[in-house]
């Protein structure tokens, strides 16, 4: 079924301010995807005085809300990789378990080689990925690629991999399917709220002070996205994560290739793109890109793409563009392209849900999983959540995550 929760409104029960602390066994700052996989998690295993604050008026406005919605398994890293082997088969069956749709369509992903050092690099990639336990992915030659989308410009593609698990969601309605359940079930929101401070005491967090009042908690949860520094600022950790702006060009409907494509990615220059409604979505990360909090769209970087979307599909010279309808947006990279999940070293009750890197989308579920277990348990089984640790930094022991999009 495919159905928009964006006309829908969220039932969250709102607290009302009082004179009195209010109290959460659970705050969380930041109410975008990741925020709201967590209150998912957390409240499907009884754990539900948890408020979540966002200081927007709506949820969605971060990064969650400008996402191309492209969900993967064919990662490099263990780590990735099985984050994503939990976080797709959990949109697969998203809406028989919340009742609410995320609109997963397991199109796949098709990467396409155009030189030998990147097929070595995909070949490497899928033993890691099938000893992991993916199923469905495979190398394919580059004739196969040619064959199966002929419309492609394939001289030089020398093969590539797919995984036909792999896919889109509606990045808007999981959000909102998460948080919709987590309100049923008791959660709380705060819209138009900014976390403004955080007290300690020798035991750890003691309250979280807001433009709402303050709330006494033992355990707060950093969901800030690409403002996250910012908010780890507030009990004096230096996170790195920065913002770095990604730029999405729709296209208007378009019918001369298949609508049942997969993520087609271009290896030779990171070129990438989509079917999405009755047309496509395209990407590309420019390499002169530079850090920053820039959410505007640039129109000079429609002939960017353009040139790189004709150059692999010849008919995407024909592609029709409105450029009013491009976006940008922010990803929250971190220096090995890893999230940093986990208790903060040194601030007992300060966890982190930080840097995704760009891949908060697919990896959301996991996240929500990893941080109810290490709040409620101190441990998890899902990934041996130690390596993302912010103290890997510190210690030197990054772990470079290098399919990036
Ligand atoms: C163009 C683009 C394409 C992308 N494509 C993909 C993709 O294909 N697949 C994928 O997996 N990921 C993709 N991503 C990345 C993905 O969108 C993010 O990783 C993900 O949305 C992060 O979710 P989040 O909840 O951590 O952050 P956000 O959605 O940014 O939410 C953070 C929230 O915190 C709030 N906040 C910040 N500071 C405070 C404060 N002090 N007090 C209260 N609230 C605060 C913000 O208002 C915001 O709502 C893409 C991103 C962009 C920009």
């Amino acid at each position: 079924m495919k159905v928009s929760l964006r006309s829908l409104a969220i039932k969250c029960r709102v607290t009302s301010t009082s004179q009195d602390m209010q109290t959460a066994d659970v705050v969380i700052i930041g109410a975008g995807i990741v925020g709201s996989s967590i209150a998912y998690h957390l409240t499907a295993e009884g754990c539900s005085n948890i408020l979540l604050i966002e200081r927007e008026s709506s949820t969605g406005k971060g990064s969650t809300g400008k996402s191309m919605g492209g969900v993967r398994a064919q990662f490099s890293t263990p780590s990735s990789i099985q984050m994503s082997l939990y976080s797709i088969p959990f949109y697969a069956s998203f809406e028989d378990s919340l009742g609410f749709p995320c609109d997963y369509r397991p199109q796949g992903y098709l990467f396409c080689a155009t030189t030998e050092h990147h097929m070595a690099y995909l070949q490497a990639n899928y033993a890691q990925q099938v000893k992991i336990g993916l199923k469905n992915v495979s190398l394919v030659a580059g004739h196969e690629i040619r064959s199966m989308f002929p419309q492609l410009r394939g001289d030089d593609i020398v093969g590539g991999s797919f995984c036909s698990t792999d896919g889109f969601v509606d990045p808007y309605s999981a959000m909102n399917g998460f948080m919709t359940w987590a309100c049923d079930h008791g959660a709380s929101l705060w819209k138009n709220t900014v976390a403004t401070a955080i007290e300690k005491d020798d035991s750890g967090v003691v309250s979280v002070e807001t433009t709402r009042g303050a709330v006494a908690t033992r355990k707060v949860v950093n969901c800030a996205g690409a403002w996250a520094a910012g908010v780890a600022a507030l009990v004096g950790i230096d996170l790195p994560v920065q913002p770095l702006r990604r730029m999405l060009v729709p296209s208007e409907p378009f019918d001369e290739f298949p609508h049942t494509a997969p993520m087609i990615v271009d290896m030779s220059n990171g070129f990438h793109f989509r079917p999405e409604a009755r047309g496509f979505l395209l990407a590309w990360n420019d390499p002169e890109e530079t850090p920053g909090f820039k959410t505007d769209f640039d129109p000079g970087f429609i002939e960017k793409i353009l040139t790189r979307a004709a150059d692999r599909v010849p008919c995407f010279a024909n592609l029709p563009v409105n450029p009013k309808r491009a976006w940008a947006g922010l990803y929250e990279m971190t220096p090995d392209h890893h999230p940093i999940l986990g208790e903060a070293p040194g601030v007992p009750g300060f966890f982190l849900a930080n840097g995704f890197s760009g891949h908060g989308v697919m990896h959301a579920p996991a996240t929500g999983k990893i941080l109810s277990d290490l709040i409620l348990t101190g441990k998890t089984d899902l990934i041996n959540v130690s390596l993302l640790g912010l103290s890997r930094f510190a210690e030197g022991k990054l772990i470079h995550e290098t399919a990036l999009l």
